[in-house]
């Protein structure tokens, strides 16, 4: 029998809020978390977006405001939450609202790429939660509008992320101004090493709560992979946006100058779409959100960057229009449908020259991204390709033909269906085209690093104490 979050030593203050928000079942990570974290207890969890891990750290954290029962102090927060972008500080603070929308207590977001002014008011006035992106945090603690001498309760959410963006030593110097006596939530979707030494440095005595492993994000999600030559991706894109079916559709581009340059050239054609990326104001993204949110717009076009705090249920449709360089924003770029149990699709549209990202990907994951061939654009030569660089992966050797059952000799298996890699690892025409392979590969460039590395140093602060 699944426990009921009646079940769990919640505040009746909380309760009725989650009641009002349609939360009735705990999501696994609720339910493993939520009762050592109201014990006072350290919590490491491994989870990524759409667990419902947000509320796993939130209602202990609301609890503890409220059975705390303290005004906020001007400057010192009792609870801090770092989050890797704008976007996820935004959805967190919004997530928080609405548990502890029955809770007298005070947040602020703190984040950078728009004026300190209200960030700086909020905090002198008091406040009990901070949920801030790492760089403007250290500015605010810099210019000591922001002490963290009397935080009681720290959470660090997606923390391989920050890895990822290069945030690791802003990490580093906020955990060393954290006092000793506090309580640490560390989430992460995945755990590479050096985020498992930052955890142990954190945590103490913790629990240890592991959803989904990191690589079966998208067991939710119906994946296929369309073939299609670079040149016609647009039409294709065209083609699957006629669909009806595809009502809220999240499309991916990697540069934000492409994001820009297709959904205005979606909106020329008429298709409601907007675009969010990096490059556009705080207020602009979150206005473009709402818009998606509210079903105003259908079609979104994002980058990965932009893409990380989007936490809108119902996306019924990913597009990946650029295949990612890296495996682990593929596996971030799907979980944006498939959100709280529902079910989703991704498509991807890969051409030869990104082969090799789909291949990483599919080791990442696991499996084998199916192929989608029932489209006007399908191109062979990728498909090819791909199947012989799968097969080469796997070392298959097979003869240059395949053998039926009926005795008949088949060439290939370049019918129109859809079919795993497996399937086409298998296919004699693996091995037939292996050779026009090599010319290929030396097309497709080197990996980029997309990632912002933020140097500490590079910020500029004030000189003189402001308080
Ligand atoms: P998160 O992983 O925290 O980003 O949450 C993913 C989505 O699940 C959000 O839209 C939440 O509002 C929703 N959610 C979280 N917990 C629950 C729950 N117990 N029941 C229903 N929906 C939930």
């Amino acid at each position: 029998m699944s426990i009921k979050f009646s079940d769990l030593p919640i505040i009746p203050e909380i309760q009725s809020a989650l009641k009002s928000l349609d939360y009735l079942t705990p999501t696994p990570i609720q339910a493993q978390s939520i009762p050592p974290l109201l014990e006072g207890r350290d919590l490491l969890g491994c989870a990524q977006t759409g667990t419902g891990k947000t509320a796993a750290f939130a209602i202990p954290l609301l609890q503890k405001i409220q059975q705390v029962g303290k005004y906020a102090t001007p400057y010192q927060p009792l609870g801090l939450i770092v989050a890797p972008t704008r976007e996820l500080v935004v959805q967190i603070a919004e997530n928080m609202s609405a548990i502890g929308q029955n809770i007298k207590f005070r947040q602020t977001t703190i984040y950078g790429g728009v004026g300190q002014r209200p960030q700086v008011t909020a905090l002198a006035k008091g406040v009990h939660v901070v949920i801030a992106t790492p760089g403007r945090l250290l500015d605010l603690i810099d210019q000591e509008y922001c002490s963290l001498s009397k935080l009681q309760y720290f959470v660090l959410d997606e923390a391989d992320r920050m890895l990822d963006m290069g945030f690791m030593p802003d990490i580093q110097k906020i955990v060393r101004l954290l006092p000793r006596n506090r309580q640490s939530v560390f989430l992460s979707a995945t755990m590479p090493a050096p985020i498992e030494k930052l955890a142990s440095s954190l945590l103490h005595n913790h629990a240890t709560v592991m959803v989904t492993p990191p690589s079966r994000t998208a067991d939710r999600v119906k994946q296929t992979v369309m073939f299609v030559d670079r040149s016609d991706k647009r039409k294709l894109l065209d083609r699957l946006l006629s669909e009806s079916s595809r009502t809220r559709v999240l499309v991916f581009m990697r540069t934000k100058h492409g994001a820009d340059r297709l959904y205005k050239s979606l909106v020329d054609s008429g298709i409601s779409a907007e675009g969010i990326h990096g490059g556009r104001s705080q207020n602009a993204r979150q206005r473009v959100l709402n818009l998606f949110r509210d079903g105003e717009i259908r079609v979104l076009i994002a980058t990965d960057v932009a893409s990380r705090g989007i936490d809108i249920d119902e996306i019924s449709h990913v597009i990946n229009y650029d295949v990612p360089l890296e495996a682990e924003a593929y596996v971030h770029r799907i979980g944006r449908t498939a959100r709280a149990g529902a079910s989703g699709e991704s498509i991807t549209l890969c051409d030869g020259d990104e082969l090799k990202y789909l291949r990483e990907i599919e080791k990442t994951i696991g499996m084998p991204i199916p192929i989608d061939r029932e489209h006007p654009f399908h191109s062979i030569d990728a498909a090819d390709d791909e199947l012989n660089q799968y097969s080469s992966m796997v070392k298959t050797k097979r003869p240059r033909t395949t053998k039926r059952g009926n005795g008949n000799t088949e060439k290939s298996s370049r019918h129109k269906s859809t079919e795993s890699t497996k399937d086409r690892a298998d296919s004699g025409a693996a091995t037939q085209r292996r050779r026009s392979i090599s010319g290929k590969l030396r097309k497709i460039k080197p990996r980029s690093t997309s990632h912002t590395k933020k140097s500490f140093s590079n910020r500029s602060r004030p000189k003189s104490k402001k308080r």
